[in-house]
């Protein structure tokens, strides 16, 4: 039995604390880190091993719950994402968790750009903001969680809760009994469609083209295109694109990568039917793999990228070697806990991407989780339904002001009334002051 607990500060140091009485000693090293691991609270499963699933562990782990994290995928989650924008709050969730954020952590950026077609500067922002890699952000989670309590290639199927434990069923038949199960299972969650089976994710009627390409293989541009946040905006589109880290995080201008997003209006009764097709003529449902995203498909986006981007882009999209498109869909739960069970991330809500947060939401879920569930000794049911009020209205927020956004990027509005306000939504100033900026949360 040990005498004391060595604890991780936030600068990184480890200090040694006294042992409360109320663990009676259970105190178990298993090298996370070089952390214990406090015995105080019981144990959690976690089903998905991705951005919410990571955070939502280690800060319970931190909290001295027993966790598990279970994810379907059985290779590296890398790769995924491609480059998001992130907020100061989601570094310091990092540091919270003792990981080492301070340096390279992204690509600092300080101005936003809106350009014409032609390429001219519309006008400028001053906005300071850091571009990173969701792979980065995701390895940092990753290679800080021990491996022998991550579990890949396993695919939750079905979970059966009472008063004393939830039992969690997985694909190859193994059952996993807990006390608090956390479905981090994105935005097609299992878990989610188990509690609430009628609800699915709803089509926002465009599509999120994205991709990145080596600097070394871009043409050369001028300096504000190719190292601020920069905002092209064709009639009912939106593109936008930043530098971020390139391989081995390597930060130096011409050896980072640039990313790119770009909006697109796709029907969903013949156009969506037709981007989720892929080369073999199968159709996929809600999204499809990169990989498998059909030739025509790209070769028709790239066409298009001529007739109505700014030479900058085009260029960015013409040599971009695999593009992707991500469907952008509003999805939100009545409530993020029901029993034992609790929804963090984008199995709860999935937010269209133009507050730039989806990640600082699955963070801020993590720690919103551990601070409800603070005393051990109280009843767990009511406080994930603390944790579930504390955090749905923010949820609610945050669709609500990606909608708006997002509001202009379509072909076709219902009346002027929409159609003015959309207008006014696609404005660049306020695309430049309003994307993936977050002062709207604190009103
Ligand atoms: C175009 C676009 C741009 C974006 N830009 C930004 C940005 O700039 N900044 C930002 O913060 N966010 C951004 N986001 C949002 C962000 O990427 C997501 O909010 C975030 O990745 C969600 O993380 P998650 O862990 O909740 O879900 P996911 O990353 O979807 O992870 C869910 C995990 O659960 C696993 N899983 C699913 N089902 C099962 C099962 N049955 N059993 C076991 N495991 C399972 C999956 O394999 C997956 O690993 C963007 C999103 C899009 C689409």
């Amino acid at each position: 039995m040990r005498k004391g607990i060595d604890w991780p500060l936030s600068s990184g140091e480890m200090r040694t604390l006294p042992c409360p009485t109320y663990l009676s000693g259970t105190v178990h090293d298993d090298g996370w880190r070089g952390a214990m691991t406090l015995a105080s609270h019981g144990k959690a499963v976690v089903i998905g091993g991705s951005m919410a699933g990571l955070f939502a562990a280690h800060f319970l782990r931190r909290a001295g719950w027993r966790v598990e994290v279970f994810e379907r995928t059985s290779g590296p989650l890398s790769g995924r994402g491609a480059g998001i924008m992130t907020h100061p709050q989601l570094r310091a969730a990092l540091e919270t968790l003792g990981l080492p954020t301070v340096e390279n952590f992204g690509v600092p950026i300080t101005t936003r750009v809106a350009i014409d077609r032609s390429g001219h500067v519309l006008m400028t922002r001053h906005f300071p903001q850091i571009a990173t890699a969701w792979t980065r952000v995701h390895s940092l989670l990753s290679d800080a969680f021990p491996r022998a309590h991550y579990h890949a290639g396993m695919e939750f199927e079905s979970f059966a809760a009472d008063a004393q434990d939830v039992r969690v069923r997985f694909a190859d038949g193994h059952v996993e009994t807990a006390d608090l199960l956390v479905g981090a299972d994105g935005f097609r969650s299992s878990v989610r469609r188990q509690l609430f089976p009628s609800l699915a994710p709803e089509y926002a009627g465009y599509v999120g083209w994205r991709g990145m390409l080596p600097e070394a293989e871009m043409d050369s541009a001028p300096f504000a295109l190719t190292s601020q946040f920069t905002f092209d905006l064709p009639d009912g589109e939106h593109m936008i694109g930043y530098p971020v880290a390139g391989p081995g995080n390597q930060l130096t201008p011409g050896q980072r990568n640039y990313n790119f997003v770009w909006y697109r209006p796709a029907d969903a009764s013949s156009e969506l039917p037709a981007l989720l097709t892929d080369g073999d003529g199968q159709r996929h449902e809600l999204s499809i793999p990169p990989i498998l995203v059909a030739p025509a498909v790209v070769d028709e986006m790239r066409c298009h990228a001529n007739r109505v981007l700014s030479p900058w882009f085009r260029d960015v999209v013409a040599r971009t070697s695999q593009p992707f498109f991500q469907p952008i869909y509003d999805l939100a739960v009545p409530r993020m806990a029901e029993g034992r069970v609790v929804l963090v991330g984008d199995a709860a809500f999935v937010v269209r991407p133009h507050v730039g947060a989806g990640v600082l939401k699955a963070a801020d879920d993590a720690q919103a989780l551990v601070a409800a569930l603070g005393d051990r000794h109280g009843n767990l049911v009511q406080q994930l339904q603390t944790f579930s009020y504390a955090r749905v209205p923010v949820g609610v927020k945050m669709i609500a002001r990606a909608r708006d956004l997002g509001s202009y990027i379509s072909r076709s509005f219902a009346n002027e009334a929409e159609r003015l306000a959309a207008a006014a939504a696609g404005a660049p100033e306020r695309v430049l002051a309003e994307t993936a900026a977050l002062e709207f949360l604190d009103t």
